[in-house]
């Protein structure tokens, strides 16, 4: 088995049955994510438009691709047509971009709701009011081929546990509060997106439902993304 299936197998078993593993191969050559694939891996996650499409045309087509990375309204066309799950939705102008492009492949696209849960300033994402205006807005309820489906977040990068572990709590109760607010009659309003490499068993264990797994699967990343 290679590496790359071992880490695969060793992370699914760990996995309880409400948690799945999108494998982040962002950076990484199609014989990595194919490895990946033949040891049974059929979701990834890119966060680069352009590389994300270039992947899609030579591998299976059976991937489901998720979007993981800052989305530039001017990317959207490179994926818009086979995208299964955009986790970064950090404003209405790029839902209804994201909207727009949907409807002209006619398709409803899933998407997530970004949340800014570290304390740090790089990280993209909404805050709690910013949602809800958002979700009160008359151009989200007129959107039609959007989907929202739950919730992302990034942990701070600390070695500090119970900091972590506050965060994905802090995500978890957004989650909570979203869903009986505005989606407590809507079964697909279900995902919250939290967990990577080094803090993916604190995220599940405060109940995340999809883990973003690069480097512990593919290795180091050789340059900063
Ligand atoms: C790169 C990335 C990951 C995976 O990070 P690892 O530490 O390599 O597991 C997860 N989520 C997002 C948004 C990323 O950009």
């Amino acid at each position: 088995m290679s590496a790359i299936a071992n880490e695969i197998t060793k992370i699914k078993s760990s996995l309880p049955a409400t948690t799945r593993l999108i494998a982040v191969s962002k950076t990484k050559p199609v014989e990595d994510l194919q490895q990946a694939y033949d040891a049974g891996q059929r979701v990834f996650g890119e966060n680069k438009a352009l590389e994300m499409r270039d992947k899609h045309e030579v591998l299976p087509n059976d991937i489901q691709w998720h979007f993981i990375g800052h989305l530039q309204t001017n990317k959207i066309k490179y994926i818009i047509s086979y995208v299964s799950l955009i986790h970064s939705i950090d404003s209405c102008n790029l839902l209804n971009e994201v909207n727009i492009a949907a409807a002209k492949k006619d398709r409803v696209v899933d998407c997530l709701l970004q949340f800014h849960i570290a304390d740090e300033d790089t990280k993209y994402g909404l805050s709690f009011d910013e949602a809800q205006v958002l979700l009160n807005s008359p151009e989200y309820k007129a959107m039609n081929n959007i989907r929202i489906v739950g919730v992302m977040g990034m942990a701070t990068f600390t070695d500090n546990q119970d900091q972590i572990r506050q965060e994905f709590r802090n995500l978890k109760s957004i989650f909570d509060r979203l869903k009986e607010q505005y989606f407590a009659d809507n079964d697909s309003f279900k995902e919250i997106s939290m967990g990577m490499s080094d803090d993916y068993p604190i995220a599940i264990e405060e109940g995340s439902t999809l883990i973003r797994v690069g480097s512990a699967i593919f290795g180091k990343r050789n340059y900063a993304v």
